[in-house]
């Protein structure tokens, strides 16, 4: 639930400048102007408005999304704040520390402190242990897993507190640039159409945005023919902050420890299998689903019993030609969608965002001017500065789901290798443990 979001729900909102309806969409010279302006409020959106709020007060930024927001207590009904849960890296963890959010979030959070890797069919697998590995984790876990219905609402309390203006709803139509930055122009319910001036436009408005679509921003594409199923478990005991990575040949799948609820023992399940497969499972009955779950995990959880609806998402890698032009940057699912075995979409999301909210911060150091934070200098050393880490990460998301797919018995017995290598070599767990745990390598 969100206690009061700082929203301009179908209306001006009371941000610094009197609102997006002052002087707004009638081409008036006196179009209202910000120094950033991000388009969708979703996981990516609200943490990049959060970071830019620690790091960059002194810029007005506006938050625009689609959807409308409650104005108090209700539920948030944004895509990424499904019934999906998230395993936050531990690098993630300690920037929402940094941010002062760390205990809202651990009430929801399920730590993780072992990782446990095997594949069916043959007995190697590797135990990682927080204990043992100092530096890939945060207070003694390598991570921990929300459920994005409880992060969202921890993200949108925080902005309430800032000086971020929130306007939804309010679906972005049109974009358009010029020397001073770019012009955005949305509908507000049945209102009038409005615009804004930013000197920095961020997309953040999810994959196959259509507005990098007008922009002519091309994007790279494989279809991975695959679909996560997604679901919670009841666990018959506790699930002991174990993290479950389990290759089998219907697909990988991740056991994700979860906070209790209502005195029982709970845990999210994402399974990635061939799209065929998939339609199949949907069509199970809940005992049939669970019973499938369960043959094909094993019983080092205990007794598996499926708990909620089971919600289903097309895989696919795409990544973005371009993510920055003057007065333009893309972040999120919008400038990268990576499949979800490893865990790292948000992650390397999160790492973007922190790196480029610091650029920004960057510019007062450096004695810019306030309308700078367009300049395609700074957008060009904060998009190089992200190259490595996005190449690595989306190379490991990349790399695992064929590894893991395939019954050829060469692949299997290098995958038993590395698994055993995972297990027994340190410089080899460390650099896994370092990309997985996003503090890169
Ligand atoms: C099954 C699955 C499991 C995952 N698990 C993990 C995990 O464990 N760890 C991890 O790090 N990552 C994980 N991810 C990745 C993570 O979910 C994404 O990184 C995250 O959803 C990114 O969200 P986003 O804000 O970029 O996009 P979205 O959630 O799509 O948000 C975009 C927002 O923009 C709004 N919008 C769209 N168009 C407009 C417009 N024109 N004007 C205004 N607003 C607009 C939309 O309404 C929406 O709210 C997983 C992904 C999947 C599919």
């Amino acid at each position: 639930m969100v206690n009061s979001v700082r929203a301009a729900n179908a209306g001006p909102g009371p941000g610094a400048g009197g609102g997006p309806g002052a002087g707004a969409g009638d081409g008036r010279h006196d179009e209202r102007s910000v120094d950033i302006a991000i388009i969708g409020g979703g996981m990516a959106g609200a943490s990049l408005a959060l970071l830019l709020a620690h790091h960059c007060p002194e810029l007005q930024v506006v938050l625009l999304e689609r959807k409308p927001l409650p104005a108090s207590g209700g539920p948030l009904v944004l895509p990424s704040f499904d019934s999906r849960a998230t395993a936050l890296a531990a690098g993630s963890l300690q920037m929402f520390a940094q941010l002062g959010l760390w205990s809202q979030l651990e009430a929801y959070c399920a730590p993780i402190r072992e990782i446990h890797v095997s594949d069916r069919g043959c007995g190697l697998g590797a135990r990682l242990d927080a204990a043992r590995e100092s530096r890939a984790q945060f207070r003694g876990m390598f991570g921990a897993v929300v459920e994005n219905a409880a992060l969202g609402p921890v993200l949108y309390d925080a902005l309430a507190a800032t000086g971020v203006e929130v306007i939804a709803p309010a679906e972005v139509r049109t974009a358009t640039f010029d020397q001073s930055g770019a012009r955005l122009r949305w509908r507000q319910g049945a209102d009038a159409e409005r615009s804004l001036r930013a000197s920095l436009l961020v997309a953040a408005d999810g994959v196959d945005s259509p507005l990098c679509r007008k922009l002519g921003i091309e994007i790279d594409r494989v279809e991975y023919r695959q679909r996560a199923l997604v679901t919670t478990l009841a666990l018959q005991r506790a699930h002991g902050d174990i993290a479950y990575e389990r290759f089998t040949d219907a697909g990988p799948m991740a056991l994700l420890p979860l906070p209790d609820r209502e005195g029982r023992h709970r845990a999210a399940l994402v399974w990635t299998c061939d799209a065929a497969d998939a339609d199949a499972l949907l069509r199970l009955d809940s005992a049939a689903f669970t019973d499938r779950v369960q043959r094909a995990f094993g019983w080092r959880a205990g007794r598996l019993q499926r708990s909620g609806d089971v919600a289903s998402y097309p895989l696919s890698l795409s990544l973005a030609r371009e993510q920055w032009r003057r007065n333009l940057v893309l972040v999120g699912n919008c400038a990268h969608f990576l499949h979800p075995v490893a865990g790292q979409g948000f992650n390397l999301t999160l790492r973007d965002c922190e790196a480029l909210a610091l650029a920004l911060a960057g510019r007062q150091e450096r004695r810019l001017a306030q309308d700078s934070t367009g300049a395609l200098d700074l957008l060009e050393s904060y998009g190089r500065e992200r190259q490595r880490d996005q190449q690595l990460t989306i190379g490991f998301s990349d790399r695992i789901p064929p590894l893991f797919a395939s019954g050829n018995p060469l692949i299997r017995a290098s995958r038993q290798m590395g698994l055993l290598g995972l297990a027994l070599v340190p410089p080899l767990r460390s650099s896994f443990l370092g990309q997985a745990a996003g503090f890169g390598l």
